[in-house]
């Protein structure tokens, strides 16, 4: 059956997450410096991940919700320091803004560009990048997210409700990420056909194969053009 849909990872799919995830944590480090100097010191960027850490493991209820991990690492830090009013709202924009300020990968845009020519695109992502912010939610037919949906790959619901927002079957769907356990084993289970996205030249040690492995979009791309081409 022919590919009729793409659903894309986002993070270390279409850019790399670290450096906009460390400069949020900078961001929001610097303006606890300026504004609450005492919550900065006694939570520095170190501590303030452990204790982000702590706090996903001590509520794994909110293990698809990376939002409110982090909003709740904002109050548990205030509240540490005897302040039970923390600035959440305010502190969450500065992160959000800087998560999002992600430099694409240089083939994520002409190939995102050339696969959306033909056939429908849908992301799904584990954390809380936001398409519109970064500015390339016109690529897409859906966005989906796990806080959003409730629950976080590898769970079949997840890729089960791209499937229902395009109204294709999930074999006639190709998922592509770089996350052998997250996307691949997670899009085979729900009965996607996918693609691992190996941009590091790392070998598949995960059990059974995907179906395909490109090293970038592009080839990705090149893929989708051959198969149109050739009705696959
Ligand atoms: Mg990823």
């Amino acid at each position: 059956m022919p590919i009729r849909a793409v659903s894309l990872d986002l993070d270390d799919t279409l850019w790399p997450v670290l450096p906009a995830l460390i400069e949020a944590e900078h961001c929001v480090d610097r303006w606890l410096k300026q504004h609450h100097p005492d919550v900065a010191s006694a939570w520095p960027i170190e501590a303030m991940r452990e204790l982000r850490e702590k706090v996903a493991r001590e509520n794994t209820h909110l293990s698809h919700d990376f939002s409110e991990q982090r909003r709740l690492t904002i109050r548990h830090a205030f509240a540490a320091c005897g302040i039970h009013d923390a600035p959440v709202d305010e502190l969450w924009r500065i992160y959000f803004a800087a998560r999002n300020n992600v430099e694409l990968y240089p083939d994520t845009l002409p190939a995102l560009d050339r696969i959306a020519s033909r056939m429908p695109l849908v992301s799904i992502s584990n954390g809380n990048a936001d398409l519109e912010v970064i500015g390339l939610h016109t690529y897409f037919h859906t966005r989906l997210n796990a806080s959003g949906v409730g629950v976080a790959k590898p769970h079949p619901q997840i890729f089960l409700a791209a499937a229902d927002a395009l109204g294709i079957a999930p074999q006639d769907i190709l998922h592509v990420g770089d996350d052998p356990l997250l996307d691949v084993v997670g899009a085979r289970d729900a009965g996607m056909r996918t693609v691992w996205l190996n941009r590091t030249g790392e070998r598949w040690s995960h059990g059974p194969a995907p179906d395909l492995e490109f090293p970038d979009m592009t080839a990705l791309a090149d893929w989708i053009d051959a198969a149109s081409a050739a009705g696959r």
